[in-house]
């Protein structure tokens, strides 16, 4: 059971890391220069990071290169490795409650979902890609009766990781654990506004035994240390979560370095989909609405088009709004909250400006639209429902990723996918219809890495993520997850 007294009493005992991680140690820039780091809950100060530079990225590199090629992780047995990646899924168990603490100060989450979706998502994804490392094997291809043709899986080098600041820790575990697994060694670069947690990741895999220099973090700006990772020969591969404009950028680095391969798995406009022939419009709409205002919108996978049915639109909207309304939005450490903080100031201007863009492009509010809780000195915003949102409007081909709900209208299924195919995304969608065969043509019809059908946002690690379209390519999650992170050798015996 959570309980709020230890929640309170961790909120003040913690002490956020405040150096980069190189070489199995907190380890200072070299610059000297540092950056604040601001609590969303309240928009003060908690800690500051190490404004990272090229030259502290190419240190971090040069030291993953060095304990990949010295094989202190890759020549270890599976067996061995599997151990340590279990204590590492151990010690994120032991320290689950300060690592979600910690976060939900960084970033704004609410301490529920955290609590799940972080701390609890990270130690069970260790788990799961430790069980991975020593079932995976080689082949024996059917090649001629005097050849022994053998297809081996050896890890890539040295794992270039770029993440996001909505959850760090489950998708950094997402990256960090099966490229470990597969054996190799890692740079990672958290986002500046949600690094803390993923440095006391990197400190407990030295305490559970994992050799240094094979997982290093570097804190800082995109532009100039994701820069320095991105353009360096020494990065074989980069895998990536967050916008596509990012993405864009290092696929270009890529293009002027060492062509690495570049694994992105990128935004979404994600279309939930809502027939009259529901099984239960009324958790329908419960749904939908968690589905889009949890964790303050800031999910990739948040459905953030509501296609309804005409004839239910009206309806379906009042109901949907009446369960926005009960979420209390608030300090994302009370127990009490079910929706925390957006994540910055930044974040809270651009989600704003879309709703003014919608308005201003002929769609109507019917709920929200406004910062909450300014005397917080927090970034707080109300749930908001758009309604006639036109396929050509910017809120309906953006991507906000804030607690904006754009609510369109369909008048048959043909209609339907249309408009649910009509942006340049494709991460996930939801289908709600008691027609089995309308649900199955749904799923083949509708361009999505995940599409649910009567429920939006379940799934566990055994199903593959990752966007169609120009929601990216490669997945996280699953066995499907360790391709990236091996590359394939053929040797050709002559008997
Ligand atoms: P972002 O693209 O702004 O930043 C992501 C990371 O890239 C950060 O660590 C940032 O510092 C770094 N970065 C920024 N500029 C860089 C540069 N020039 N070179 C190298 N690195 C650079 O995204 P964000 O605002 O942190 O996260 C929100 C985005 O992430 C949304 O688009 C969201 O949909 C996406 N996202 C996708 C998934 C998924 O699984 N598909 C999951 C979560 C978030």
């Amino acid at each position: 059971m959570l309980d709020q007294s230890k929640i309170d009493t961790l909120r003040t005992s913690v002490v956020p890391p405040q150096f980069h991680f190189i070489d199995g140690e907190a380890t200072p820039g070299y610059s000297g220069e540092v950056i604040d780091v601001t609590s969303p809950i309240d928009g003060s100060v908690l800690t500051t990071l190490q404004e990272g530079s090229a030259r502290d990225m190419d240190r971090a590199i040069a030291s993953a290169k060095a304990s990949f090629e010295d094989r202190r992780w890759a020549g270890k047995a599976p067996a061995e490795r599997k151990k340590i990646l279990h204590k590492i899924a151990d010690l994120i168990t032991r320290d689950a409650l300060e690592l979600t603490v910690l976060g939900v100060r960084d970033n704004g989450t609410e301490i529920g979902m955290a609590l799940k979706a972080e701390a609890g998502s990270a130690a069970a994804t260790f788990h799961y890609y430790a069980e991975c490392t020593d079932k995976i094997y080689g082949e024996i291809s059917p090649a001629a009766d005097d050849v022994l043709a053998l297809v081996h899986r050896q890890p890539v080098g040295v794992v270039g990781v770029i993440v996001p600041w909505n959850f760090p820790l489950m998708i950094g575990s997402w990256k960090l654990a099966p490229a470990l697994a597969a054996g190799n060694s890692i740079v990672l670069k958290p986002a500046e506004n949600a690094s803390l947690t993923l440095l006391r990741i990197a400190a407990l895999a030295i305490e559970a035994g994992l050799p240094e220099g094979v997982l290093n973090v570097v804190t800082g700006k995109g532009p100039i240390v994701g820069e320095a990772m991105g353009l360096s020969r020494d990065v074989d591969i980069l895998a990536f979560t967050g916008s596509g404009g990012v993405g864009r950028q290092l696929l270009g680095y890529a293009a002027r370095s060492n062509l690495k391969k570049c694994y992105l798995e990128l935004g979404g406009k994600s279309p939930n989909v809502i027939f009259a022939d529901a099984p239960d419009l009324s958790k329908a709409a419960r749904v939908a609405a968690m589905g889009i205002f949890r964790n303050s919108g800031q999910v990739c996978i948040a459905g953030s088009r509501l296609l309804v049915e005409e004839s239910i639109h009206d309806d379906f909207v009042a109901e949907l709004c009446k369960q926005a309304r009960k979420l209390k939005i608030g300090n994302p450490l009370s127990l009490e909250t079910d929706v925390g903080a957006v994540n910055s100031e930044r974040q809270l201007a651009q989600n704003l400006w879309h709703v003014d863009r919608a308005l201003e492009q002929g769609a109507q509010c019917a709920m929200g639209g406004e910062r909450i809780l300014a005397d917080t000195g927090g970034t707080y915003m109300a749930s908001t429902v758009i309604t006639g949102v036109q396929l050509d409007h910017d809120l309906a081909q953006q991507e906000v990723f804030g607690p904006v709900l754009a609510v369109s209208s369909f008048s048959d299924e043909a209609d339907a996918v249309r408009q649910a195919n009509g942006t340049v995304f494709g991460l996930a969608a939801g289908v709600w219809t008691s027609d089995l065969s309308r649900a199955h043509r749904m799923i083949g019809a509708i361009r999505a890495g995940l599409v649910h059908v009567n429920t939006y946002g379940g799934s566990d690690l055994t199903v593959p993520l990752g966007g169609h379209g120009q929601s990216g390519n490669g997945h996280d999650k699953s066995m499907h997850a360790l391709d990236k992170y091996f590359d394939l050798k053929s040797a050709w015996i002559q008997l």
